[in-house]
Formats: structure tokens, C-alpha cells, sequence
């Protein structure tokens, strides 16, 4: 006898979300959520596509008519673009300084690519010297780098010479955008990037569920072109182009809902303006950076290569990370996160993505952390640090 279960209305904790995803969501796409569904082969459902592709464009900057949301979360538009570009027999060459690289060579692998490597520590960018080098070695067909490294806090910057480089060996680049796209600087079409990807509960700020995946024409030649299927019916581009392009048939039930969420969360982004979003993810976390620097805390990256969206502070001498995170979730409702790979138990990752970059979040975070890193016999200045967040966010 399979038993009844006895399970309660849905009551999850009110958390204030700053770790590295899914940030808070914003009240107008939870509203837009609740909205009755339609087909997804409706008149009025092939025109959200529409809006919802042009708003991605807008977003991402490019002109690409490869442009849409694919069905899953971020690791399904990086599987998409990875098991449609690499064939069997292509080699791709993936960075070794953070766990997001660590999964395009898994993807890689079981797209039948071979992987090669150009290396640089957790915690730092790849030099565009090392990539020119690599790809010299190896002549790779398709080169992947990770534009904001959520496991390490680090921006990668000088894309262009990245895809400079690339190009020069005819290599196609894929760009992970996850925790980059609505939320620090992102130029697709002028820095050269052939296919990029990205999620949607980064900061876009909207629930997980249909994740920005954008493919330049090069890109999507080889694609169309490829004499072996992908090896993932699902995210077959050549399919989906048949419910994203022109036929509008159908393929895949599209997730409605969330299509509805990404819709109205790139409004938003379009509202602010994306420059603007990406000055306020500067501001925001620029406060929460300088109050944690007052308070004698270290950030692990060096300021030419920050990510505001994801900022990585060495965990102080005398406390224990997980001490630390769980005091936050148990006494303030707060998530931030710890380390990972290379970096564990050395950092702590915290999020200012999205609407979770806001004054408010930040001033709380703020006096949160420096209550719990006091609390536990860290030797910090939580006044100090509390006095630099406020003028930082005064100046705004
Ligand atoms: C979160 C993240 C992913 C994976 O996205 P999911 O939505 O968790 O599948 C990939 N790359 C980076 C850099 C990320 O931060």
C-alpha cells in the first residue's frame, strides 16, 4: 500500500538571495508568471517569441537572428551550443581556471570533440598570449573561455583579443555569458563572439526555466552543415530552428511560463537601459566591495578583473566558511555562498545580481556578514566597513 503523504501548503523561507544564482526575482516577472497560458503554436504566442527574441538582441547586443531561448536552464543553452558546434572529431580548447571550464570540456568530450587546454589558476583570466600560444599548438576548431567565472569572482577581460586571436586560426568562439549577460558589460557582435550563452536566474533576475543562447551565422553554417547529427535530439539546433525560424512547427512543448518570465524581465532590462543595468551592477557592488575592504577583508581578485555580479572575498583568518554562510542563512534568511574546486573553503562567493543588486540588499548583506564574521571571532571593523557601503551608496 503506497501511503498518502501528509505534505503542507508551500511556505519556503523568505530569503534575501546573494549567492551565485538564482537571484531575487523581480515582483513583475513572478506577476507575469501567473498569467493563463496559451499554445505554444498560438498566433499570440509566436508573436512573444518575437518580442522575447528581439529583446534578447537587445540584450546580448547583437545582431544574430539565431537569437532565442532554449528550453532549461544555463547549463542546457551551454549544452546546446557545445553539442551542436563541436562535431565528432573537432578539437576545442577550454581554460582550466574555474569549474565552468571544467564542464565545457565535459560536454565537449561527449559531443565527440577532442579537448585541449590553455591554462591559468583559479582565481586569475587567461592571458591572451597563453591563448594565441595554444592555439598556435593545437589549431583548435572551436575555442570556449568563460566571460564571468562564477566559481572564482573573475571578469575575463580583453575579450577581443581573445576572439582576435581565435579568428586569426579560424577557430569559432563560444562564450559562457551566464553570470555576465543584463549585468556587466557584454558587446556579442562588437567583441567578435560567435556563439554565446547564458541563464536566466543570474542576472536577468528571472526563475530558471528557458535560458538566452545567441549564434552568429558562421556559427550556425557549421551547424546546418554538420554530416553527423548532434547526439542530443532535444537541443538540436537544425530542429529547433523549425519552431524558432521561419515554420514556427512544432517541435518541443515550449516551457510557456517561463518564456512569459523571460519576456518581462527583459523588458525590464530594456526599460533601464543596458548600460545603465550594467552601471548599477558597477554601483551596487562596487559599495558592497568597498565596505568589505574597510571592514579588513580581501577581495580574491584584483580590481582590473572584478565581477561585480559574483564577487569573491577571501574568508578572514579564525572562521570557518560554512560557519559563516549558515549563521547567515539561519539568523538573516541571507544565502551567500563558499568556494569551490581550487578555491574551496577559501572564499566567499557573494551575488549582486540583478534585483538582488540593489542599496537595500546590499546595506543588509553588509551588516549581516559583519555580524556573523564578529560573531565569530574574525578580526574585523564591521564599523568601519558599514561607514564605507553607506558613503559608497550616498554618492549614487
Ligand atoms: C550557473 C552557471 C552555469 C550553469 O547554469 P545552470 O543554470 O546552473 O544550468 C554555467 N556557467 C556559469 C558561468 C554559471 O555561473
Amino acid at each position: 500500500m503506497v501511503e498518502k503523504p501528509d505534505v503542507g501548503e508551500l511556505t519556503p523561507p523568505d530569503r534575501t538571495l546573494m549567492g551565485p544564482g538564482p537571484s531575487e526575482v523581480h515582483p513583475r516577472v513572478l506577476r507575469a508568471m501567473s498569467t493563463p497560458l496559451v499554445g505554444h503554436l498560438d498566433p499570440s504566442f509566436i508573436e512573444i517569441m518575437n518580442e522575447v527574441q528581439d529583446l534578447l538582441r537587445y540584450t546580448f547586443r547583437t545582431d544574430n537572428q539565431w537569437t532565442i531561448p532554449v528550453s532549461g536552464t544555463g547549463s542546457a543553452a551551454m549544452e546546446a551550443a557545445i553539442g551542436n558546434v563541436v562535431e565528432p572529431g573537432d578539437t576545442m580548447l577550454v581554460p582550466t581556471n574555474g569549474y565552468f571550464g571544467g564542464r565545457m570540456e565535459e560536454m565537449a568530450t561527449r559531443a565527440g570533440g577532442e579537448v585541449v587546454h590553455v591554462d591559468a589558476p583559479w582565481g586569475e583570466p587567461l592571458d591572451p598570449a597563453d591563448v594565441a600560444a595554444a592555439m598556435d599548438e593545437h589549431q583548435p576548431d572551436v575555442f570556449g573561455f568563460v566571460h564571468a567565472e562564477t566559481s572564482t569572482g573573475v571578469l575575463q577581460p580583453q575579450v577581443p583579443e581573445l576572439t582576435d586571436v581565435a579568428h586569426d586560426h579560424d577557430a569559432i568562439v563560444i562564450a559562457d555569458t551566464v553570470t555576465s549577460l543584463g549585468g556587466v558589460e557584454l558587446k556579442v557582435d562588437e567583441w567578435g563572439i560567435d556563439v554565446a550563452y547564458s541563464g536566466p536566474q543570474k542576472c536577468l533576475s528571472c526563475p530558471p526555466g528557458a535560458a538566452p543562447l545567441t549564434l552568429n551565422d558562421r556559427a550556425m553554417d557549421k551547424v546546418l552543415s554538420r554530416e553527423e547529427d548532434a547526439r542530443s535530439w532535444y537541443l538540436d539546433l537544425s530542429l529547433l530552428e523549425g519552431y524558432w525560424g521561419d515554420d514556427r512547427s512544432y517541435h518541443h512543448t515550449a516551457p510557456i511560463t517561463n518564456v512569459y518570465a523571460l519576456r518581462e524581465a527583459l523588458r525590464l532590462v530594456a526599460e533601464e537601459g543596458i548600460e545603465d543595468r550594467w552601471e548599477r551592477h558597477r554601483e551596487n557592488a562596487g559599495a558592497l566591495k568597498a565596505g568589505v575592504e574597510a571592514m579588513g577583508l580581501e577581495m580574491n581578485a584584483p580590481d582590473d578583473y572584478w565581477l561585480p555580479s559574483l564577487n569573491a572575498v577571501r574568508v578572514p583568518d579564525g572562521v570557518t566558511d560554512t560557519d559563516v554562510t549558515s549563521y547567515l542563512l539561519d539568523q538573516y534568511d541571507l544565502e551567500i555562498a563558499t568556494g569551490l574546486g581550487d578555491l574551496e573553503g577559501d572564499i566567499f562567493r557573494i551575488g549582486c545580481m540583478g534585483y538582488s543588486s540593489r542599496a537595500e540588499t546590499v546595506s543588509y548583506l553588509m551588516a549581516a556578514l559583519g555580524d556573523a564574521l564578529s560573531e565569530q571571532g574574525a578580526d574585523v571593523d564591521v564599523e568601519a566597513g558599514l561607514a564605507a557601503t553607506a558613503r559608497k551608496l550616498g554618492e549614487q
